[in-house]
């Protein structure tokens, strides 16, 4: 068997092992220490100089997010449902109730009709909306602009879920600055790694000292351990925050070989689209830059000669080549199906026919030269 080609492996530089032998070296293996320091600095520089905490993964930052929004038992919450779990199940931990919003078709994110609908549908309810999780799925900015007018008209904050944007933009502002507080992931399949990681960002000085305070057990200055509030561990440690740094360092190169990938498929999938095919991708309107962090085509069988997503997944699968489906949506999910949905059928439509490819800044030519061997045996048999 070939070797498996993987939908987004971790990809490290070589600058990675020289923070951690300084770590272990200095005797640094603790939530708290230089490389930290430096890490949450250089991702501050990254982002519009925000305030930032780097945590123990994306899912911690949006819990902590939520609790410092003072989310709580009984409120309501809207949320993308096109999206991972992990964007919603924090609403659950803090006892609050989701409401779903659909995706629009150009960016695959939360559609801002559908919001300020939903905001004034539940207005009218009598319902208390006391926070929105937009998300920037693949890379792909939401409509932000759009919606954070929206949350500020009704003054409710607004939390971006930029787990899979760091590095995109909308008219030059950095994925992870829109919200009240925005958040990162780096974990293992990510655009960088700090093997797991999060961070939360936010423009908010109470903010940001909430957060730092809560997410390493809320002890109070006091000379013995004393607590006024429930606390969490959450820090990333400094051994992790050592990958982070020679990560940073590749960054934009991270970016520019996922953009590439992108690129590649689009002139690949465009010659059989001349063939009679209708392959299509994520939008990137005009002033949205996303870091391509996953390629996603659509393949409507209707229009793509009977194919569809099943058998080209089950066609790379047979040469050890990983393909995986869009994210499932919320509202579909035995764990969320009970909670209202707005709808107007986009992420049923993307789920159906969208797969995400090998899309990893590591991939080689090799790689590629299997992926289409691959995909033009499955596409020639359909002639
Ligand atoms: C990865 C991811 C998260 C969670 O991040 P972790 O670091 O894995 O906890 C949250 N939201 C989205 C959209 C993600 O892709």
């Amino acid at each position: 068997m070939k070797k498996r080609i993987w939908l987004s492996p971790p990809h490290m530089s070589e600058n990675e092992a020289p923070f951690i032998k300084e770590a272990f070296d200095t005797n640094w293996i603790a939530p708290s220490g230089p490389n930290l320091d430096r890490f949450e600095q250089q991702l501050s520089d990254c982002l519009s100089g925000h305030f930032v905490v780097a945590l123990n993964s994306g899912t911690a930052a949006l819990h902590l997010a939520l609790v410092t929004l003072g989310i709580k038992n009984g409120d309501e919450v809207i949320c993308q449902s096109f999206t991972f779990s992990a964007s919603v199940n924090p609403v659950i931990y803090q006892g609050a109730k989701p409401v779903f919003i659909d995706s629009e078709s150009d960016t695959w994110n939360m559609d801002p009709d559908l919001l300020e609908k939903a905001i004034i549908d539940r207005l009218t309810l009598g319902k208390k909306v006391k926070a929105i999780v937009v998300v920037n799925l693949y890379g792909m900015p939401a409509k932000l602009k759009k919606i954070s007018s929206i949350a500020s008209k009704y003054a409710i904050p607004l939390v971006e879920d930029a787990a899979e944007s760091f590095g995109s933009s909308l008219d030059n502002i950095p994925c992870g600055t829109f919200g009240s507080i925005g958040i990162i992931s780096f974990n293992g399949n990510k655009i960088i790694t700090t093997s797991s990681g999060g961070a939360l960002i936010t423009s908010s000085s109470a903010f940001i000292s909430n957060a730092k305070h809560l997410a390493s057990q809320a002890k109070d200055i006091a000379p013995y351990y004393q607590h006024s509030k429930i606390g969490y561990n959450y820090k990333m440690s400094n051994v992790l925050a050592g990958i982070g740094l020679g990560q940073l360092m590749v960054l934009n190169e991270r970016i520019q070989s996922r953009r590439n990938n992108f690129q590649r498929y689009v002139d690949y999938f465009s010659e059989w689209n001349k063939k009679g095919f209708d392959i299509s991708f994520q939008n990137e309107p005009d002033g949205y830059i996303s870091n391509r962090w996953l390629t996603c085509i659509l393949v409507d069988p209707e229009r793509n000669k009977g194919l569809n997503i099943e058998a080209i997944r089950l066609a790379l699968e047979e040469n050890n080549i990983e393909a995986r489906l869009l994210w499932k949506p919320m509202h579909q999910q035995p764990i969320y199906d009970i909670y209202p949905f707005y709808s107007n059928g986009t992420s049923d439509r993307l789920f159906e026919t969208g797969l995400c490819l090998p899309s990893g800044s590591s991939l080689t030519d090799e790689d590629f030269i299997r992926i289409f061997e691959c995909l033009d045996n499955l596409f020639k048999n359909c002639l």
